[in-house]
């Protein structure tokens, strides 16, 4: 059987109201892998995100806004759980439809299974604290929900990205209207599904296919929308932070990256290497926290590009269920954008690249990964956002200058360390610009648990971990004068 003809909820449907109704025209669906057209999304426009925003809003008054935070708690862990069962089957979908290698969809699958169980667990551990005041008074805050939150998301991540978001608005009883990317929606739709079977109120989760610039346009500007939650590119967040701003309302950006990982003389270069490999190249580096940067500290700068080589040449791309290190990018126009890039590396650059397996389809998105040693810091592949499975290798001569370099882009999501000395550590924790620094690893598993986000042009807001949930929830103070 396909893994099209596995799904359990027609595409060309979208969800409003706990509803499941037509939506047309539509868009084909494409397995990156192949090239060819599986199947059709439904494509829904400002009629029906107006009919989302209204059902988000009808639900906050209903059956949903009337949970007690350890109710919302209890639908959530069932839902986690319906997740995790349908684990193999979210897998194989997202596998099909993003192209990413079968291991790699279903560590996706259950990283969706444990926002939902973490913020299942955090529900009813949100609280206000009283504060002392004038004699005669009683003053406490309550966190409150925004009311109705649009979310928007990107294809490269859609289950993670969709938990993170989803799960924590919905947490803080927040009821949601969801746009998926029209390259990658099918495990939104799945997750809608499981999510009313698991016994979501109507109207708490809706969810509308389309593109940005119809559904999604429609979604940032709505008036009924009073936070915004966005995953994606700089350009288009700029977008949405103008909607944002005409409507006076939060919005939290979670856009691209150009992270480093800084190698001092004194790293452990066994335990780096596949942190320092894997954090480029996993789902073919189209990972807004993918490390693009490898800054080595000169004194080992030949030997970290040696064994980087040595490892880059055994990298195998392929289809996403022949399950190598690499599948094929999203699109072709993703593609064009990637060989664009290196086609500007400077001559004899090429350090060291991976192969696409002599069976690959022809017509899949396939991109053999790259390790470059060469362009220098202010080249543009070592500036701009690739979103390609290519790594550059820079060499520093001090912490001085590493912390130049790493800090000297517009970007700044995660960096990492690594290094023996406990003293470095802590200095370079502080003086890296980034919403996440890790020593002597990098990503820490993806931790759900981690509050997540970047500074400058990476965006601004919080997302993951406890903190998202003061991102979802608004603070209200009462004051009582009683004598
Ligand atoms: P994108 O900005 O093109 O699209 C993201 C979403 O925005 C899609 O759902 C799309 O339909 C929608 N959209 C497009 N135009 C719109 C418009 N005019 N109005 C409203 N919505 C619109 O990004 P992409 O190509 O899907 O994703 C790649 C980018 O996302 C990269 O830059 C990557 O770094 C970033 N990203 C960031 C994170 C993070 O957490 N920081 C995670 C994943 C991806």
């Amino acid at each position: 059987m396909k893994p099209i003809d596995r799904l359990w909820f027609d595409p060309t449907e979208i969800f409003i109201a706990g509803n499941w109704r037509p939506a047309s025209p539509t868009l084909p669906i494409e397995d990156p892998s192949t090239g060819f057209e599986i199947g059709q999304l439904g494509r829904g426009g400002p009629a029906e995100i107006d009919e989302a925003v209204e059902a988000a809003s009808a639900a906050r008054q209903g059956d949903w806004g009337k949970l007690t935070a350890a109710e919302r708690g209890r639908v959530l862990a069932q839902i986690g759980k319906k997740v995790l069962e349908r684990a193999d089957d979210l897998a194989l979908i997202e596998a099909t439809d993003v192209g990413k290698p079968l291991k790699q969809a279903k560590a996706d699958a259950i990283a969706l299974a444990r926002y939902m169980e973490f913020y299942a667990g955090a529900a009813d551990k949100v609280m206000g604290e009283t504060i002392p005041y004038l004699d005669g008074y009683t003053v406490y805050t309550l966190r409150e929900p925004h009311g109705v939150t649009g979310h928007i998301v990107p294809w490269n991540y859609p289950m993670q990205i969709v938990g993170r978001s989803v799960g924590a608005a919905l947490a803080m009883g927040n009821a949601c209207v969801l746009k998926p990317a029209e390259e990658a929606s099918l495990t939104a739709l799945a997750f809608a599904r499981i999510a009313q079977e698991a016994g979501l109120p109507p109207g708490a989760l809706n969810v509308v296919c389309g593109l940005g610039e119809e559904a999604g346009a429609a979604l940032s500007s709505h008036p009924g929308v009073h936070h915004l939650s966005f995953t994606g590119s700089v350009a288009v967040g700029r977008l949405i932070q103008s909607a944002a701003a005409t409507n006076v309302v939060p919005v939290t950006l979670e856009l691209g990256g150009k992270s480093p990982q800084l190698v001092f003389a004194d790293a452990d270069l066994d335990a780096a290497l596949p942190f320092l490999i894997n954090a480029g190249i996993q789902n073919a580096g189209q990972t807004c926290s993918a490390s693009s940067r490898i800054l080595v500290e000169r004194t080992r700068y030949d030997e970290v590009v040696s064994r980087m080589a040595e490892r880059y040449t055994d990298l195998r791309v392929g289809p996403a269920l022949a399950d190598l290190d690499i599948g094929p990018l999203i699109s072709a126009g993703q593609k064009r954008i990637v060989e664009t890039f290196l086609a500007m590396a400077p001559p004899g650059a090429v350090a060291a690249r991976g192969r696409i397996i002599d069976d690959a389809p022809s017509g899949g998105h396939y991109v053999a990964p790259v390790l470059l040693a060469g362009p220098g810091p202010e080249h543009p592949l070592s500036r701009d956002e690739i979103f390609g499975p290519a790594q550059i290798v820079i060499p520093f001569e001090d912490e001085d200058e590493a912390v130049a370099i790493a800090n000297g882009t517009d970007y700044g999501l995660v960096a990492s360390v690594w290094s023996e000395s406990g003293a470095r550590q802590m200095r370079m924790a502080r003086r890296l610009r980034a919403g996440q620094v890790f020593i002597n690893n990098y990503g820490a598993g993806g931790g759900v648990e981690l509050p997540f986000g970047g500074v400058g042009k990476s965006g601004h807001g919080r997302e993951k971990g406890f903190e998202a949930l003061y991102g979802f929830s608004t603070l209200k103070t009462v004051a009582a004068r009683h004598g």
